[in-house]
């Protein structure tokens, strides 16, 4: 089993259990369903549901939906998936519209505290007034509306009287806080757009810092995790937290945002790359997202075990592309059997086995697991090798593969010799012809000569005609390239091979992942079918980047 490793988090919360400040630890993993989750919001889900469940607690699943224009059902359907593909279930599935009418009780209690008034200056004025780091703010000339007044403006402004922009309802705290925050932050505009979940019972919604602190307070959530981008945020958390007088009073704490070479991981620009159709969407096996890695072969278990060792700290951290596939390949190695492709075939002939006959060979499925049995695979005067197992140069001492007048071993099966290269009218090499020594056989125990390497292959009458999607970063982390991010965007990120596997690959349903031996882990895509099976590249046996 895959444990948490200590954490500043850990810590706080052990403490918070001992001293008895909390009786039991309630974490949520609260995403706005306005985009597909991707590897970065793992380290959040992981993170939160892992505590949780060290300390026997309870995690929230809570769609942060405060700002109907940008959010839709298609993204809460999404996201409910990826939590539980990654395989966590939530103690309940709230949102945060949930708590609407709450949020309005408390905002009515601010202004009735004078602690809250209604502004009539319009957006660019407030951003304006808001002042700098260096300059104290202004203070707006609505400021100091009575109670009754800001009492009867926001039940107005709920009952839809007034247009967008004309109004918002502000919290009265400091407009010269050094925090920026705290400069009479806004707590509710008027957006006149149906609610995926209210649909237009409210005309005014809640602003992010308003609602976040009062939805961790309605469910008790003890510790309320989020990425160091919100820690300048706090102190209104606690602001609100305070003079909304919460039963219930959790703590937010910040972790650092997690980022990968190589790797695009914000929500406007994955949702930039399938806007503009340079992805064949949010689950090309390019992206990032879960349902592109999902699509791609890769497994929760390897995202948690990949998690997991990042640790978790205060600060952002950036962690190689490389130690993501190695825990995906540590995760696939005993998982999968190890079969037979060839992406690049060329055709093979064994002149002195007799035509129409074909024998098969006993395998193997995983020498590391027994437990995903064996298979038989055929052999005949027909096969394909891979391109790059053949060259027409002389070949030097260090060359372990096969060439005209060399002899090399084909994995379970037998010695092969090449002893003449047929070419196309370009010059190409059509096919080559080889011999074969029935001495050989693969578990005979031959070892009268040493071949010059070992090769896999396919049979060709019995092989599986199959489509190989081979993938390179969609975008190149450089430095020096100070181009806009969708103008890096690699062209020849996706690249397609042509070739077959084995007949006898055990089953070919969607999701189904293989080793394919000396290449890499391939997962079955939904586009494949029984005529032509496509493949995605989880990843390939070795990295590429050393
Ligand atoms: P983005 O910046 O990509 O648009 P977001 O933070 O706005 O993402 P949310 O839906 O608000 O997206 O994210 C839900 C949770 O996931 C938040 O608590 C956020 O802090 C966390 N999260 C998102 N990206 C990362 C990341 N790269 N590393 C760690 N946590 C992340
Ligand atoms: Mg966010």
């Amino acid at each position: 089993m895959i444990m948490i490793e200590s954490n500043f988090i850990k810590t706080i919360m052990e403490n918070d259990l001992e001293t008895g400040k909390v009786k039991e630890i309630v974490t949520r993993f609260p995403p706005e369903p306005n985009a597909y989750l991707h590897i970065g919001h793992a380290r959040a889900i992981i993170t939160n549901f892992e505590l949780a469940k060290l300390f026997g607690g309870k995690t929230y699943l809570r769609f942060d939906d405060t700002n109907p224009a940008k959010e839709d059902v298609e993204y809460v359907e999404a996201i409910k998936k990826d939590v539980e593909w990654l395989g966590y279930k939530p103690y309940k599935i709230t949102f945060g519209s949930d708590y609407f009418d709450y949020q309005y009780e408390k905002a009515v209690l601010l202004i009735k505290k004078g602690l809250a008034y209604v502004d009539d200056l319009s957006q660019e004025e407030i951003a304006k007034y808001r002042g700098t780091l260096t300059e104290p703010g202004i203070e707006s000339p609505y400021r100091n509306r009575s109670v009754e007044e800001n009492l009867e403006l926001f039940e107005r402004m709920r009952k839809g009287e007034f247009k967008e922009g004309e109004k918002v309802l502000r919290a009265k705290i400091d407009m010269s806080s050094p925090n920026l925050n705290l400069r009479d932050p806004i707590l509710y505009r008027i957006l006149h757009i149906e609610h995926h979940q209210t649909k237009d019972k409210w005309c005014i919604y809640p602003m992010y810092d308003f609602a976040h602190p009062l939805q961790d307070a309605c469910e008790g959530i003890t510790h309320s995790l989020c990425s160091l981008e919100f820690e300048n945020n706090r102190p209104l958390y606690e602001w609100v937290i305070e003079n909304c007088e919460t039963d219930h009073i959790p703590r937010q704490i910040e972790f650092g945002r997690l980022n990968i070479t190589n790797t695009v991981m914000s929500k406007r620009y994955l949702k930039q790359l399938v806007d503009e159709g340079k992805v064949t969407g949010y689950d090309d096996p390019r992206m990032p997202t879960l349902v592109g890695l999902r699509r791609r072969g890769v497994t929760p278990e390897a995202i948690k075990a990949f998690i997991l060792s990042t640790g978790l700290s205060r600060v952002n951290s950036t962690v190689d592309v490389d130690q993501f596939e190695h825990f995906i390949r540590e995760d696939l190695k005993p998982k999968v059997s190890r079969i037979m492709a060839v992406v690049d075939p060329i055709k093979v002939v064994i002149t002195n086995y007799p035509e129409g006959k074909i024998e098969y060979l006993d395998a193997v499925n995983n020498a590391e697991n027994p437990d995903l049995g064996s298979r038989k695979i055929a052999f005949s005067r027909y096969l394909y090798i891979e391109r790059d197992d053949f060259t027409l140069e002389k070949p030097n001492k260090n060359y372990k593969r096969l060439a005209l007048g060399l002899e090399v071993r084909l994995m379970h099966a037998y010695f092969i010799k090449c002893n003449d290269v047929i070419l196309d009218e370009n010059g190409n090499i059509k096919e080559i012809h080889c011999t074969y020594d029935e001495q050989t056989k693969s578990g005979s125990g031959f070892n009268a000569r040493k071949p010059n390497g070992t090769i896999h292959y396919v049979e060709a009458t019995t092989a599986r005609k199959a489509t190989f999607n081979l993938f390179e970063p969609l975008i190149i982390d450089d430095e020096n390239d100070d181009r806009p991010f969708i103008e890096r965007v690699n062209p020849n990120s996706w690249i397609k091979k042509y070739g077959f596997v084995e007949g006898s690959i055990p089953s070919t349903n969607v999701l189904d992942s293989y080793q394919f031996i000396r290449n890499g882990y391939y997962t079955v895509d939904k586009e494949s079918t029984e005529d032509n099976l496509v493949f995605n590249r989880t990843v390939a046996l070795k990295s590429s980047y050393r």
